[in-house]
């Protein structure tokens, strides 16, 4: 055997996303690109706004010495002043330098705080339907995921939630806004969460963290904005990129930021920064540091992600598709018309229409499209969706 029998374990369970985004690639090169509607990947299709062009040149074109060299590995102390500033106005707390950490995207974020809280056998809380990776990082780190489930309308459900904490618990993850619901946790139940850990720390003598993933905070609509995991709770951390609302992914560049009413703040900074090193990023990447000191209020255009998200819905609706309209981010979690999820996306599958089981988001029964992807693709395919649904009906 090449590798270890958890990566073939790993290799094997992987990403349905990627699994659909393989099967979609051999049918492009069998029937063409344009004859193929990809709704699988979560990969923005907005080109980065053109200030952040005229940005890149300005931080490339500075030759002072020392531009791409190490710094220290919290990151650029202007970049992260720059986000203290900008966390500061956007939740009702002073946030300083030191709160934040540059990391390798919102994935580089979320392994930093798993490495630096858990320990063996440790558990995670994370919320269905959840972004695959969770299973991962926290495995990564010698936790174990327990997975609670959210209620019709993928909000938190507290009864749940308090059934499965335990002694064992170190932190809770959420998603808001989704992936792949595209729901926004409501500001009542997050404060209701944040009093249900406040006691269960009490209880257990040590804190459980709460960890809000949310590279997706900036893509909001009907004007709904995210409610504030530090006003809802003390011990919240945030993990978050400019993958998505800069459209910058492939550049892996994003933050932590650590409440400053944390428990145990000082040795969990210098424990997140350990973990920054040890993980193997060492620092986040310098260009992209400085570039978005620059960038830090700016997002893409959201108008494409607008119009798309209501035609999508339209046609899913006229279809006949049972589906709670997402408030943010860039997908459509529709219930699956057949239980069998798998089933009903290899129905789609002979629409030519590529989409992504609920089941690999651990919610069977619906199925996950993501709207990076023109109008025209999303109009093309209305006839597609609707023989469909109209198939499995009979
Ligand atoms: N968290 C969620 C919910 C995501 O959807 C993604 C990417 O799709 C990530 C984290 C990883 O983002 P990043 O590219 O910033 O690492």
């Amino acid at each position: 055997m090449a590798i270890a029998d958890k990566m073939t374990a790993a290799m094997q369970s992987s990403s349905w996303i990627r699994r659909m985004f393989e099967e979609g690639a051999e049918l492009k090169a069998r029937l063409g690109a344009d004859k193929i509607y990809d709704f699988t990947l979560g990969n923005p299709d907005l080109e980065p706004p053109d200030a952040l062009k005229a940005a890149l040149l300005e931080v490339v074109q500075d030759s002072r010495p020392g531009r791409h060299a190490y710094m220290s590995n919290a990151g650029f102390l202007e970049t992260r002043q720059v986000l203290a500033a900008h966390l500061s106005r956007e939740h009702p707390l002073s946030f300083s330098p030191d709160d934040i950490i540059m990391t390798c995207g919102a994935a580089g974020a979320l392994n930093v705080i798993l490495k630096a809280l858990l320990n063996p056998g440790e558990e995670v809380i994370i919320l269905a339907p959840f972004f695959p990776e969770y299973i991962f990082y926290i495995d990564n780190h010698g936790g174990t995921p327990r997975v609670v489930e959210t209620d019709a309308l993928f909000q938190l459900d507290l009864n749940r939630l308090e059934e499965a904490i335990n002694t064992q618990t170190r932190a809770v993850i959420i998603n808001s806004p989704n992936n792949p619901t595209g729901q926004i946790y409501e500001a009542a139940r997050l404060n209701a969460l944040g009093e249900l850990l406040t006691a269960h720390s009490k209880k257990h003598g040590r804190p459980i963290y709460l960890i809000n993933d949310e590279p997706y905070r900036r893509l909001t609509y009907d004007g709904i904005s995210v409610p504030s995991i530090f006003q809802a709770y003390p011990n919240s951390l945030v993990a978050t990129s400019f993958s998505k609302d800069l459209s910058l992914p492939g550049e892996r560049i994003g933050y932590l930021a650590v409440s400053p009413q944390a428990q145990g703040r000082q040795e969990l900074l210098a424990g997140l920064i350990l973990a920054n090193r040890i993980l193997g990023y060492v620092n986040a990447p310098a260009l992209m540091q400085r570039l978005v000191a620059k960038m830090a209020v700016v997002t893409v255009d959201l108008t494409p992600y607008v119009r798309r998200r209501e035609l999508f819905c339209q046609i899913l609706a006229d279809a006949g598709y049972d589906l709670v309209k997402p408030q943010g981010a860039f997908y459509l979690f529709p219930r699956s018309p057949l239980t069998d999820d798998i089933a009903f996306v290899a129905e789609l599958k002979k629409e030519n229409i590529l989409a992504v089981p609920g089941r690999g988001f651990g919610r069977g029964g619906y199925f996950r499209l993501a709207f990076c992807t023109p109008e025209s693709v999303i109009s093309a395919a209305a006839a597609g969706f609707a023989r469909a649904r109209a198939r499995v009906a009979q």
